[in-house]
């Protein structure tokens, strides 16, 4: 298999970096950098967002006529990676990447042209209400009820690990409406402004401190049955539909080099005793294993590009990638904490002392270490959790 850029692609690339270097300030990297969650903070995400609109690249794998950039599936790679290397904040994927590609696929055409001008805009801000308490890896045992009432369903229940719901002023939910039947059968695709009467956003806080997700409740919430995406009680397919969207476009590897080189840096500086933890030959195989694990996986991004652009489909590398860049970032996170010693004492860098106005307590680069080490176990139970990934590519890969 022959894996190489052409020079077109590679003049692509030229043009995407001088943008990058162009657009994207110091300042905006330095918030990106600093960014704990999943989800870059909306403020930063929307404001990166315009300069992308602006620009005509905000939504690369739109038609065209929608705002699309009708890049090859190579040009979009490159696009990812470059942004990764540069460590570019991501735009908020819940109504670009996710809700946007089922309303092409079974939207009607009143709602495209409410729905996606917005969204590009930043008009409305989505948020995903799939999961509910105990319907997590078995989505479809899910229980939230919508029943018909005149021209409404009435919907009562509850989401939970929602995703930025207290920004959101949208969101896009599965609701029961055919109890009596299999589960997957019974289940309806509805949206709903989050202002309707009968929503109720309750916070989740994290261990890191983050109040990235929620709890929403529904009670009585009357919703016109024109809100409804795809036909009634075939919400499953059109949620799968979605969750196609929901894990990235590859180029993990390429930020994950870049928390690599942070992770050697900061294991580089000298400590107390005069010696640096880099030295160390334990602490040094380690990083020598996740860059041997960091090339691979580099090499299996490029294999999946390779499938795609000959057209077929990434099978089970979309897994096998996701699990092994969880993986090896939660293994960099967990040397970073090792690296900053005693500044990774549980939100060391939330300590305020004697009333100081700034809260950090040590250097710069240990400010975010623990909380992103505590956010970044969430990454193999999101998006399909580890298990679930190893049990596609025990059936795929491995017939079993
Ligand atoms: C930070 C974060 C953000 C999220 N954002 C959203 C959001 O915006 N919208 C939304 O709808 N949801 C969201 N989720 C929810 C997420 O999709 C679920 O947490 C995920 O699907 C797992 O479900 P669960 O939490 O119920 O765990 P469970 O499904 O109960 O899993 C518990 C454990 O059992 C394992 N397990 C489950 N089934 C199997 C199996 N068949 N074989 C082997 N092991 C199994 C899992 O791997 C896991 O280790 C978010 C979650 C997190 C952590």
């Amino acid at each position: 298999m022959k894996i190489a850029f052409s020079a077109e692609d590679e003049a692509f690339r030229a043009e995407v970096r001088a943008f990058l270097d162009e657009k994207l300030t110091p300042e905006m990297r330095e918030e990106a950098r600093k960014t704990t969650t999943v989800f870059a903070e909306k403020d930063l995400a929307m404001r990166w967002q315009a300069i992308l609109v602006e620009k005509g690249w905000a939504v690369p794998s739109w038609p065209v006529e929608h705002g699309g950039t009708g890049w090859s599936i190579t040009q979009k790679y490159i696009w990812n990676e470059e942004c990764a290397k540069a460590g570019a904040p991501g735009l908020i994927p819940l109504g670009l990447r996710m809700l946007a590609p089922v309303l092409f696929k079974y939207g009607t055409d009143e709602q495209k042209a409410h729905y996606l001008p917005r969204m590009l805009s930043g008009e409305d801000y989505w948020c995903q209400g799939y999961s509910e308490p105990g319907s997590g890896s078995d989505l479809s045992s899910l229980k939230t009820s919508a029943v018909k009432d005149g021209d409404d369903y009435i919907v009562n229940g509850t989401k939970i690990w929602t995703t930025h719901a207290q920004f959101a002023d949208h969101i896009f939910c599965l609701v029961r409406t055919d109890p009596n039947v299999r589960p997957q059968k019974g289940i309806t695709f509805l949206l709903m402004p989050m202002n309707l009467p009968g929503i109720k956003v309750d916070p989740i806080i994290t261990m890191a401190h983050d109040h990235e997700v929620n709890q929403v409740f529904f009670d009585d919430v009357r919703v016109p049955q024109s809100n409804r995406v795809g036909p009634e009680n075939e919400g499953w397919t059109v949620a799968k539909y979605l969750l196609e969207f929901e894990r990235g476009g590859g180029g993990a590897a390429a930020g994950i080099k870049i928390a690599l080189g942070e992770l050697k840096s900061v294991a580089s500086k000298e400590r107390d005793d005069g010696t640096a933890l880099i030295d160390d030959p334990g602490f040094r195989a380690r990083i020598n294993e996740l860059e041997i694990r960091r090339e691979a996986l580099e090499f299996a991004e490029l294999v999946t590009l390779s499938r795609l652009s000959r057209g077929d489909s990434p099978g089970a590398g979309s897994s096998l990638s996701k699990n092994t860049s969880v993986e090896i970032s939660q293994q960099i996170s967990t040397l970073k904490m090792e690296a900053i010693h005693y500044y990774a004492m549980p939100h060391a860098n939330l300590i305020s002392l004697n009333g100081h106005t700034d809260p950090r307590v040590g250097p710069d680069y240990a400010e975010t270490a623990t909380a992103r080490y505590l956010n970044s176990r969430a990454a193999s139970i999101f998006g399909g959790a580890r298990e679930v990934q190893k049990n596609i590519i025990a059936k795929t890969v491995l017939g079993l």
